[in-house]
């Protein structure tokens, strides 16, 4: 699919067969255009199948190529027996699987031990990001303004830092990232960014504000050369 004479996202598939799927194009003037669909339910757009609702379990393979996933089992009681509901997962089978479970997702960590795909890699390094949209009092931040910290509120041996980054609108993008080798049992990434949100600078900005949106997640902070090998027969 392409985008229309001006660059332009040619909006919902509604028209495409795609039921109520939305798709947002991500500009690429060099080729077609990537569509990232937004649906809740399953359904058939174009020859492809959205399943939703249940992981991929294990990656499968033929002989030494990956040959697609199986997903889990459901309808297990906390016993581990099937209940009345239960349906067994099924083999999703590819001639290319593109894997993206995250930044240390089950299936990929299993393919790279499986097939050593981190030789000659210096082990990884993850770090916890916890990440805040507040909406401000207009005039009180212009976009683009870009705050990092250091420090304040982790210990020596803590790695990480915050930022407070000024958008459009009057949001604020804040965050805290903390390296995951801490030693101290009791440390706490979401308890030390509530601590940030108490420095002056940091609660000056917030005050009166109201939260918009709020996430956290594992991010990779290794070199790019530590990543592991990015393709495998069959797998990407
Ligand atoms: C605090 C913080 C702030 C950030 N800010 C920005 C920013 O401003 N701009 C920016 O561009 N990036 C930002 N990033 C980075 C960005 O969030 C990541 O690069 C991006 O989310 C990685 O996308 P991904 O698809 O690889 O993984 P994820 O977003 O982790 O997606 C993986 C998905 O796979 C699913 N999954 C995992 N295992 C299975 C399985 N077995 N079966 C089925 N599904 C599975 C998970 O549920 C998840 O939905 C930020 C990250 C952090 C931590």
């Amino acid at each position: 699919m392409r985008f229309d004479d001006n660059g332009m996202d040619p909006g919902p598939l509604q028209n495409q067969g795609c039921g109520s799927h939305t798709a947002t194009a991500v500009p690429d003037p060099a080729r077609d255009a990537l569509y990232i669909y937004n649906g809740g339910s399953s359904g058939n757009c174009e020859g492809i199948d959205i399943f939703t609702g249940f992981p991929a379990t294990e990656v499968l393979f033929d002989g030494e190529t990956v040959a697609g996933v199986r997903t889990g089992d459901r309808g297990i009681d906390k016993h581990g027996q099937k209940k009345s509901t239960f349906e067994p997962g099924v083999d999703i089978r590819a001639k290319v699987t593109i894997f993206m479970d995250g930044v240390r997702g089950n299936l990929t960590k299993s393919l790279v031990r499986q097939l050593g795909l981190d030789e000659n890699r210096s082990p990884q390094v993850y770090a916890i990001g916890i990440k805040e949209l507040w909406e401000v009092p207009a005039g009180r931040t212009e976009p683009g303004r870009v705050v990092h910290t250091m420090g304040y509120p982790l210990k020596m041996e803590e790695f990480g830092g915050g930022f407070m980054y000024s958008l459009h609108d009057n949001l604020v993008s804040l965050g805290l990232v903390t390296g995951l080798d801490y030693r101290d049992p009791m440390f706490d990434p979401h308890v030390s960014f509530q601590h940030l949100k108490r420095h002056p600078l940091i609660a000056s900005m917030l005050q009166g504000a109201t939260l918009v949106y709020e996430g956290a997640q594992t991010a990779l902070w290794s070199r790019v050369t530590d990543a592991p090998a990015l393709d495998a027969p069959g797998a990407g």
